[in-house]
């Protein structure tokens, strides 16, 4: 008799990867085409020039001058049309700035592997067309008259969700990632703003609500801060969550990439010893050298992974494929604690002994609510901790989302924005 269980991805996404169940339960209006709709999209030509598109939508911001807060301003994307993924330019609006907003111009924004399941459509929950972002780190340029928490100048980030009920249990104990009503910052469904779709930092300006907008400490590098705003949250909140962060205690890192790489960095910072496990023998040297890993296990080497048979406290597994769980439940120790936080889409296997002997706890995280997203980030101020990221300008977004499908990146790509696409802000 089999004893397996599955973690079915059909199940997980509902939060996770709102737009599949989840949205389509929160909003029964027809996606963004609806004729009750409020969203204001114009579908730019992809042949068109990105030069021409950066003269139009200054224009346009210029043309617009004081009417650009009341209604709404003119914004430039790059958004994917289709399953295919390619993404062009495009210009929108963004909604008006209200009293309790700010408006931030885009400075760099990181490319997440989520950006990339969102924009081939591979969670079945793409909204098109869909600009992906949501590692957004920008600088205020205008608040609203209620704003009490920023001003124009600051640097701040806008992570994986920009708008929750407000109202439930999760967001009256600062867990607004796990609220019902979580609005995406990309490819989500913002009701309180006419069910509009939402879309992201790949793209020149953004308009948020302050209580879903997080301070970036003076002194860390920008681009570096900016996965911080997915990969660093998603991986520290947890770690706070489920004790990972004693000093001492064994941490297994499984996955080094976006967000396995940052767990390193979180784990050394709190003292503990960090081991990676790996598909990749050529990150060996890295992870031990430059990120401060303590070992570095081939988790296809099952001698290796012999050799660690029970001396880990918990494990982080941040794998974007599917991959055999059970050999990573013999490296923790008894009542070890996993914690999931990667999203095949295919359903991983968990065999019942894997967990049951051991006492060993299994858990999912959703990156995490604003309350951690700010402690995390004055942690890695303190700390000095940012991702180790390969910039890059725009035009080249298509050939880095390749290259991440690929597992071809060091450890992630940043798109330098106000670099290459201009502001409208
Ligand atoms: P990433 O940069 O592509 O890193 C994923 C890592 O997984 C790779 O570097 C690779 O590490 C490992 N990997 C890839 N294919 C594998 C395979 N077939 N078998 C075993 N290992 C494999 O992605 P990321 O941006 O860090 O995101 C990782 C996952 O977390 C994605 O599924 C993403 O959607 C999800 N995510 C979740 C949250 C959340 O809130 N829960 C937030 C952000 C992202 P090695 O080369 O070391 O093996
Ligand atoms: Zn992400």
């Amino acid at each position: 008799m089999s004893h397996n269980f599955q973690l079915r991805s059909s199940v997980l996404p509902l939060r996770f990867f709102p737009g599949g169940l989840g949205a389509r339960f929160w909003c029964n209006e027809p996606k963004h085409l609806g004729s009750n709709s409020s969203v204001r999209v114009a579908v730019a030509s992809p042949s068109r020039t990105l030069q021409r598109h950066q003269a139009k939508a200054k224009a346009t911001a210029k043309e617009v001058g004081v009417q650009e807060t009341a209604q709404g301003s003119a914004a430039l994307g790059w958004a994917a049309r289709d399953a295919s993924g390619v993404l062009s330019p495009f210009d929108f609006s963004r909604r008006a700035q209200k009293d309790d907003d700010v408006t931030i111009k885009v400075l760099y924004c990181g490319i997440c592997h989520t950006d990339l399941y969102t924009i081939k459509n591979e969670w079945g929950t793409a909204m098109y067309p869909v600009v992906p972002g949501h590692e957004i780190l920008g600088v205020v340029t205008s608040v609203g008259s209620g704003v009490t928490k920023f001003k124009a100048g600051e640097t701040v980030g806008v992570g994986y969700f920009l708008g929750s009920c407000r109202s439930c249990e999760c967001c009256g104990n600062g867990y607004e990632n796990y609220c019902s009503g979580m609005v995406l910052t990309s490819n989500g469904i913002d009701r309180e703003h006419g069910g509009e779709v939402t879309q992201g930092g790949f793209s020149d300006v953004i308009v948020a609500n302050q209580d879903y907008v997080v301070r970036v400490p003076d002194g860390l590098p920008l681009a570096g801060a900016a996965p911080l705003l997915c990969a660093g949250v998603t991986v520290y909140s947890p770690m706070m969550r489920f004790g990972l962060n004693a000093p001492g205690k064994h941490l297994g890192v499984v996955g080094l990439g976006g967000l396995g790489h940052v767990a390193v960095k979180f784990g050394k910072a709190f003292g503990m010893k960090v081991t990676v496990i790996s598909t990749s023998p050529g990150k060996r040297e890295e992870a031990l050298e430059r990120l401060g890993a303590d070992e570095f296990l081939v988790s296809r080497d099952p001698e290796q992974m012999q050799a660690a048979f029970g001396t880990m406290d918990g494990i982080l597994d941040t794998v974007s494929a599917w991959h055999p769980i059970s050999p990573l439940f013999a490296l923790m120790k008894p009542m070890g604690q996993m914690v999931f936080v990667g999203g095949p889409t295919k359903p991983l296997e968990l065999p019942a002994y894997a967990i049951v002997p051991g006492g060993k706890g299994i858990a999912g995280n959703c990156v995490g609510g604003i309350r951690d997203c700010q402690a995390m980030l004055e942690f890695a101020g303190k700390h000095g901790i940012t991702a180790e990221v390969e910039v890059i300008k725009m035009d080249y977004v298509n050939t880095a989302l390749e290259r991440l499908e690929k597992n071809d990146v060091r450890y992630r790509f940043v798109i330098d924005v106000a670099g290459s696409l201009g502001s409208t802000a």
